[in-house]
């Protein structure tokens, strides 16, 4: 069964100003399009032709695991967005957030470092560790925390196609919306 391209959880238009449509049309409708089909013509004859894909994240290297991590990164990137979402967290997470950060502010700040400072293409990623702590981390290219056993919550995606045709060069500006757009009840429902 090939792997298929997941549908947007909202409109094309529902993330302006922040994300544009056309944005979304090139970064979903192509970049993402392009790992999947690339995907599909990798893993034919090879170990993987029948692997889910986060055993093809785990477990591959090479074009395979790159447009399969890639793949599985931006289904969990544009499912972490909504134009009407839970704009803070409550609860668990938010309880868990400020005792390995300290304040919600104080997280805020440092994924957003995260995001900005990674040199290159890459992900800036906000993972559970096994014992329950939470943690930061960047990975380049395509890099992806399952790799470390860590679960992954949230992430952003920071290769310049994210957000060229928004921002140009101003990453800052994109992470910052970026910010704006993530739905929270979604990052505590994975937590
Ligand atoms: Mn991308």
């Amino acid at each position: 069964m090939p792997f298929l391209l997941p549908e947007l959880p909202y409109d094309l238009t529902d993330l302006s100003p922040f994300i544009s449509m056309e944005t979304l049309e090139f970064h979903h409708g192509k970049h993402h399009k392009t790992y999947v089909d690339n995907l599909n013509n990798l893993i034919p004859g090879t170990e993987f032709e029948n692997a889910d894909l986060e055993t093809i994240v785990r477990k591959a290297e090479g074009a395979i695991f790159n447009n399969g991590a890639q793949v599985w990164n931006h289904t969990f990137y544009f499912e972490s967005m909504s134009g009407d979402g839970k704009r803070k967290p409550s609860g668990a997470l938010l309880m868990a957030i400020e005792s390995s950060f300290g304040s919600f502010d104080n997280f805020m700040e440092q994924f957003m470092k995260a995001a900005v400072t990674l040199f290159g293409s890459g992900w800036a990623w906000f993972v559970k560790n096994n014992d329950g702590t939470l943690q930061i981390t960047q990975e380049s290219n395509a890099g992806n925390p399952l790799r470390k056993g860590l679960k992954p919550l949230l992430t952003c995606d920071v290769w310049e196609h994210a957000y060229y045709i928004d921002y140009r060069n101003r990453r800052a500006d994109y992470v910052r919306a970026y910010w704006e757009l993530i739905d929270w009840k979604v990052i505590e429902e994975r937590f």
